[in-house]
């Protein structure tokens, strides 16, 4: 393994993925066209910017060096938007997916690393949810990610792609020095936007809905901190080096934390009170989401380390504290 193509690499997860292949002394190549990512988050390798379903740019980018592997990261990932607007979601997630492997095909690339989502479970028929839990998404977002799975399946059968889809539960937290972290617009994910409230750029976080089926009334989530996620993509990379069978994995650390719990963790971390606004369910989300991640664990030898929670809003503490942006001094260090 040397050389990483990483689609989407300027965005929230990939960035701290591309930080983490420098670490490694990989090369890599970001591709993205800047749609959601943000240019000063790539702090390793080259950046081209562009869109990944341009074909002659992708025939120029890997033709450029031999690609060991591709790491996808790019796509719209709003459930409500989805919902509102499959078309975006269909186009974004699945037809441009399908021309990155195509392209990957043309130039004989044959690994790939695909960011998959718990979402494609569907309302869970038990918890906590194991990596053969059937798929039955409920919204287009969840779909198109279910889509491309099916299609790697079959990549893999016919001409020997392999690939390993990582299903991520809730991605949270930040670089742990700070130098990157959660930068959506508009913020939809909990942690951000408490932490937002906490920091007085928000007047308050609502709550979504307080008459679930769980202790405090208030849907429970696993939340993954970012940077184990990373270093899960690492071991699939090292999975795939190894002539490992491509699949389909779960990502979260096994407990469950109610919306009031995090709002809780958050005010003990920031010491500040936190203004909160009841609020009706979202549509489309299930109590409860936790995740079974012993495939993960076993095959790919998947260890969290900034599992708990506290460490997780920590992490997004010291981000958000830095208006959620990157310290130019830090990132130049980085780079260096
Ligand atoms: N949530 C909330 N208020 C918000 C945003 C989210 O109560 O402003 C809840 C949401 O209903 C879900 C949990 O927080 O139960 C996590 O939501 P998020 O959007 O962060 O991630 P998702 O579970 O949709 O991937």
């Amino acid at each position: 393994m040397k050389n990483i193509l990483v689609v989407g690499g300027a965005g929230y997860i990939g960035s701290h993925m591309v930080w983490l292949l420098g670490q490694r002394g990989l090369q890599v190549v970001v591709l993205d066209n800047l749609s959601a990512g943000h240019r000063d988050a790539v702090l390793h390798g080259e950046l081209v910017e562009g869109d990944m379903a341009d074909r002659a740019l992708l025939d120029r980018v890997l033709s450029a060096r031999p690609f060991d592997a591709v790491m996808h990261f790019a796509s719209s990932i709003q459930v409500g938007e989805s919902v509102a607007d499959p078309a975006k979601y269909y186009v974004n997630n699945v037809a441009r997916t399908l021309a990155l492997l195509e392209a990957m095909r043309a130039h004989g690339v044959g690994q790939f690393v695909f960011s998959s989502t718990a979402a494609v479970f569907g309302e869970p028929l038990r918890i906590p949810i194991g990596a053969d839990h059937p798929c039955a998404p409920i919204n287009p977002y969840g779909r198109t990610k279910w889509m491309v799975e099916q299609v790697l399946a079959d990549y893999a059968a016919a001409y020997g792609l392999r690939s390993v889809s990582l299903r991520y539960f809730n991605a949270a937290g930040a670089h742990p020095l700070g130098l990157l972290g959660e930068r959506h617009e508009p913020e939809t994910h909990l942690i951000p936007l408490v932490l937002q409230a906490a920091a007085g750029r928000r007047a308050h976080v609502s709550v979504f809905g307080r008459d679930y089926d769980t202790p405090d009334g208030t849907c429970i989530r696993d939340y993954v901190h970012v940077m184990d996620l990373a270093e899960a993509h690492w071991l699939a990379l090292q999975h795939l080096a190894a002539g490992g069978a491509g699949g389909a994995f779960n990502l979260g650390n096994g407990d469950g934390y109610s919306v009031q719990q995090v709002i809780d963790a958050a005010q003990r971390v920031t010491g500040r009170e936190i203004a909160v606004q009841e609020g009706p369910r979202r549509p489309g989300d299930p109590a409860r989401l936790v995740a079974d991640a012993a495939r993960a664990r076993s095959v790919l030898g998947w260890q969290p380390r900034r599992a708990d929670l506290q460490t997780i809003v920590a992490d997004a503490w010291r981000w958000e504290c830095r208006g959620g942006t990157p310290d130019a001094m830090l990132s130049v260090a980085a780079r260096a």
